[in-house]
């Protein structure tokens, strides 16, 4: 995996599209100016699967430094402190979490505990003082997200949603040719998201509705959510949605296996999606006036493969954790806002949606989303 330059990026961005497609990027925000030769001190809370792919992000990020760790593993505090060269006084367990506020070389904790955490944690983090960046479903229901909100703004601390897909490059380019029209408006868009989970041991936290949430909707839903909302540039209005078959019933006992819903924009246009624990997809599809674009695979790691009816498009693979960290990091150390896009109000639109989905699922009936 390669890491290239902002200036390459919407270079890159801008020409990936052939001939045919001129218009400038759908760049990134400007980068404020950070303090030079400072990097914001990070605290991960909650050493598993995702936290181990982030080390590659920090290895890469210029703005974020892994100084500490919150584990309830003794194993995995003495491995990551050996790794690390972390002081024994930046390695914190959930019990003496909130004591990080009395730790000024800890600046802000990235939560990657199961979903049904990150609320709690994020508003210890927050009261302790400390920036947050916390992983998606950044919680379950939309009163759950503004309490974080609230909680983040009372203690003066920022807060992120850990949405890395704003920092690849084939999905700007969704964003420049959905909202800036390129092939016109665009009337539907088809985006899905399934893993295969035969085999997952029962006791599993994703299996757990007090712990996940839901099933795949909480944990890959939410990707085919926020990509409708951003290649449109709108928020939906209403949700239709269906429960899909039930083919590992002693697996999913307590959250969804499979679940399909259709939202409408304001404009119109419809984004349908299913997400699934019994198969594996990952595509993207927009159909708009004078052509398509899509992506496939399209929302999970990558490599994508990008096509619009014109040619195809690929861009060079990024690391999305280390671009993510960096704008965090630069926007932190700058004392500036965090763009929208990353912003814990990002998190509560898209929980919104997921809510409304459940809803009409539930219910069987075409649901009106409430205003924002
Ligand atoms: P995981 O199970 O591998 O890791 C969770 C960690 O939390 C483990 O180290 C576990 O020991 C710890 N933990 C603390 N208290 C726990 C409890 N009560 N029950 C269970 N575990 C507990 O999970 P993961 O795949 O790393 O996912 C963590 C979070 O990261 C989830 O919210 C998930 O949605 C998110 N995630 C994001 C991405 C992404 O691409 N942005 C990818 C994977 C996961």
């Amino acid at each position: 995996m390669t890491h290239y330059s902002r200036r390459s990026f919407i270079q890159t961005v801008g020409s990936g599209v052939g001939a045919a497609l001129t218009a400038p990027a759908f760049a990134l925000p400007t980068y404020p100016d950070a303090e030079p030769n400072r990097k914001l001190n990070v605290a991960l809370c909650g050493l598993g699967r995702y936290a181990n792919v982030l080390k590659k992000g920090f290895a890469e990020s210029q703005y974020c430094r892994l100084a500490g760790v919150v584990t309830g593993t003794p194993a995995k505090a003495a491995q990551w402190k050996q790794d690390y060269k972390l002081p024994d006084k930046n390695i914190y367990s959930y019990q003496t979490f909130d004591q990080l506020k009395n730790n000024p070389d800890i600046d802000l904790v990235y939560i990657t505990l199961p979903n049904g955490l990150h609320k709690e944690y994020a508003i210890r983090a927050a009261q302790a003082g400390k920036h947050v960046i916390v992983e998606k479903p950044m919680a379950f229901t939309v009163r759950d997200c503004r309490e974080m909100i609230d909680a983040c703004q009372q203690a003066g601390v920022q807060l992120a949603v850990g949405y890395r897909l704003h920092y690849e490059p084939h999905h700007r380019e969704l964003m420049r040719l959905g909202q800036q029209k390129v092939f016109g408006p665009v009337r539907l868009i088809e985006a899905s998201l399934g893993y295969q989970l035969a085999g997952t041991p029962p006791d599993d936290w994703h299996l757990k509705k007090a712990l996940a949430g839901g099933g795949p909707l909480m944990n890959l839903g939410v990707y085919c959510v926020q990509s409708g909302r951003y290649v449109l540039g709108e928020e939906p209005i209403a949700v239709t949605a269906q429960y899909g078959p039930v083919t590992l019933p002693d697996l999913f006992r307590e959250v969804e296996e499979n679940i399909t819903w259709q939202l409408t924009f304001p404009s119109g246009a419809v984004c349908t999606s299913a997400t699934t624990s019994n198969c594996t997809i990952d595509r993207f599809y927009a159909a708009a006036d004078e052509g398509y674009f899509e992506l496939n695979p399209a929302l999970s790691y990558g490599p994508f493969k990008g096509r619009t009816s014109q040619a195809a498009f690929n861009f060079p693979v990024v690391n999305q954790q280390a671009a993510m960290l960096d704008d965090i990091g630069k926007h932190i150390l700058a004392k500036t806002p965090l763009p929208d896009h990353i912003a814990g109000l990002e998190g509560l639109k898209d929980m919104r949606v997921i809510e409304g989905i459940y809803r009409a699922a539930d219910t069987g009936s075409r649901v009106t989303l409430p205003p924002l």
